[in-house]
């Protein structure tokens, strides 16, 4: 296989490898915890106009000066992503999801690996057998 899909295949194993812990375990925290930026259209698609409304009364929904963005502040009156029913993402399987939440906790920059030190499958080294895998094939972990 060449090396490019032997990495991607990999890394997508490492966050498939987690889903089951994710949702009984960590009970979504990357979905209540913290911010997203997101732009127009997947604030359209993760926030209703209602609720838009609201979180912009209370200030967790800001639109960023020059960069077009959003900042989608998870500390807010609904418990966090408003896509988040219990502990599943209502929209996990939209190709408009955005690209963030499909690639979270884990990020690859060229051979520059990222595992977001806030996960906490990532602080019980779940990744472990993965990373070893990846760094056999020339990417390299940097702590964030
Ligand atoms: S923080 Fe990590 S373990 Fe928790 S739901 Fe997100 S990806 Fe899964
Ligand atoms: S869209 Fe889904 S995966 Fe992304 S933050 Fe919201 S609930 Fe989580």
């Amino acid at each position: 296989m060449e090396k490019q899909k032997e990495v991607d295949k990999i890394i997508s194993n490492a966050r498939k490898s987690i889903g089951k812990f994710c949702i009984e375990e960590c009970n979504a925290y990357c979905c209540r915890k913290g911010y997203i930026l997101i732009n127009e259209r997947q604030l359209n698609l993760l926030v209703e106009e209602k609720e838009q409304i609201e979180l912009k009364k209370e200030n967790k929904l800001k639109e960023l000066s020059f960069s077009g963005k959003f900042m989608l502040d998870f500390s807010n009156y609904l418990g966090g992503c408003p896509k988040l029913k219990g502990t599943k993402c209502s929209i996990h399987s939209s190709l408009e999801r955005p690209k963030v939440c499909q690639e979270f906790p884990i990020f690859l920059l060229g051979n520059n690996l990222r595992i977001s030190s806030k996960c906490p499958a990532h602080q019980k080294n779940m990744f472990f057998p993965f990373i070893k895998q990846l760094e056999g094939l020339g990417c390299e972990l940097t702590e964030d």
